[in-house]
């Protein structure tokens, strides 16, 4: 069963939102209620909750989306400290932000993004 630490951080209304979907019954101020008391703390929390963050034990809620091919992306699993967000809904590991950067500065972009490769449509 894998385990996961979670920072706790003050809440956000996507988090609530996120919690909703993930099937959590409480108001909103019983939600920022229990991420106020707990601010600043970290969780521990085991359960069928997949995978947890390739790069430490958070919550595995992101997976790159760096393309490599045939269609397919990286899908290297991350927390969000590990996700690098470089557009709405598009997040890259570590080592393709990396790679992302080096191409950018070649000035690669405008061809790539005529491609519409660097950017996969969003789940
Ligand atoms: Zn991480
Ligand atoms: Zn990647």
């Amino acid at each position: 069963m894998p385990c996961c630490i979670d920072k706790i951080k003050s809440p956000t209304r996507e988090e609530y939102e996120r919690w909703q979907k993930d099937g959590y019954l409480g108001t909103w101020e019983q939600y920022s209620a229990s991420k106020q008391r707990d601010q600043g703390g970290r969780v521990f929390i085991c359960g069928d909750l997949g995978d947890h963050c390739a790069d430490c034990a958070g919550f595995g809620d992101f997976l790159c989306d760096f393309p490599v091919g045939d269609g397919k992306t990286c899908d290297r699993l991350m927390c969000d400290d590990h996700a690098n967000e470089i557009a709405p809904e598009v997040h890259y590991c570590a080592a393709h932000l990396k790679m992302w950067e080096e191409f950018k500065a070649a000035g690669g972009v405008a061809a790539e993004l005529a491609n519409v490769v660097a950017f996969p449509k969003p789940r």
